[in-house]
């Protein structure tokens, strides 16, 4: 019997093992990514996907900083807009002939988020101080890293998908649907109620857990490096977690085993979509993500 199932793709899904982010590195790691996801349509299951764009998204913002004198640099939410379609569109060559829609997705946030305060999620290329200095005059918020300066932004969070409509008719009309790439293009509504991008980051996998629930999903997958969430990560006592109850996971939430900008999300996605109704949620690699269906892979946080 067939499930509907969101399936969030990681970096690793879209780019070379070292991070590089070449056009034939972005097809070689779509292709490999997709080979595992047409499996799963192929035994009969009803496929959601969403990705990251990170890597993709610092090299269109570094062609805008170095052509800026020439061509007038596009806002962050237009660049979030254009990694949507051409990963997009790797995915639907990729699993042709499954017939496959990319929705352009916007993510609603509020202006209000205390993330706009203080922008913590660094994104792009490392810079000199003298040239964060020069961006930081035209607004934009620089921090140092222990690898040089780096643009920050906020990543505020996602409180609706607004165009889960547009991919549920689709779904249900046979299509196997991309959606909310890059956690969607930021967007939140003005004092006059019109909707318009927003200077930010969301964090996809955050985004996946709002589009699995909007899109009535019964599994959330979360792809990425690792078959599982490990505890004392890194450390000679490293133990990796299986099956979880919610309740559980919180407390080695709470614990802080989890890095914040990289397990962290994952778990907080994974609690947020079961704690909300969702059955299952699996944290686990990319060549695991059939298996994770079948149960007994990965980390699966269910309430029984
Ligand atoms: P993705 O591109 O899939 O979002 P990330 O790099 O953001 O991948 O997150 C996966 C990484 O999280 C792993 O490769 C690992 O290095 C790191 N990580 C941090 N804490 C943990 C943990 N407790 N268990 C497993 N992996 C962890
Ligand atoms: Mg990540």
């Amino acid at each position: 019997m067939g499930e509907r199932v969101l399936i969030a793709l990681g970096g690793n899904a879209m780019t070379a093992p070292d991070g590089s982010a070449a056009p034939a590195d972005q097809l070689r790691a779509v292709e490999l990514a997709m080979g595992h996801v047409a499996a799963l349509i192929q035994a009969g299951h009803e496929v959601v996907l969403t990705h990251g764009n990170g890597p993709q998204v610092g090299n269109i913002l570094l062609k805008n900083q170095l052509t800026a004198h020439v061509v007038p640099p596009v806002p962050l939410d237009w660049c979030g807009a254009q990694t949507q379609a051409t990963i997009g569109t790797m995915i639907m060559n990729s699993l042709d002939p499954i017939r496959t829609a990319v929705v352009v997705t916007r993510t609603l946030v509020d202006p209000a988020d205390p993330a706009f305060a203080d922008p913590v999620k660094p994104i792009g290329q490392y810079f000199s101080e003298e040239e964060a200095r020069r961006f930081e005059q035209l607004g934009q918020s620089w921090r140092k890293f222990d690898r040089g300066w780096r643009r920050v932004v906020a990543s505020p969070r996602p409180i609706e998908i607004l165009d889960a409509g547009t991919a549920i008719t689709l779904m249900e009309a046979g299509y196997t649907i991309v959606a909310a790439g890059g956690g969607g293009v930021p967007v939140a509504r003005g004092a006059d109620g019109r909707l318009g991008g927003v200077e930010a980051v969301i964090d996809k996998d955050h985004a996946a857990a709002v589009l699995a629930g909007a899109v009535g999903a019964g599994v959330l997958v979360i792809a990425t490096d690792v078959p599982n969430a490990i505890l004392g990560y890194g450390t000679p006592d490293a133990r990796p977690i299986g099956a979880v109850t919610p309740a559980k996971l919180r407390e080695y939430q709470a614990a802080g085993h989890f890095a914040s900008g990289s397990m962290g999300p994952k778990v907080e996605a994974a609690l947020r979509f079961v704690e909300d109704g969702g059955q299952r949620a699996v944290i686990t690699s990319l060549d695991h993500i059939s298996d994770a269906l079948s149960g007994n892979i990965g980390t699966t946080v269910t309430e029984s």
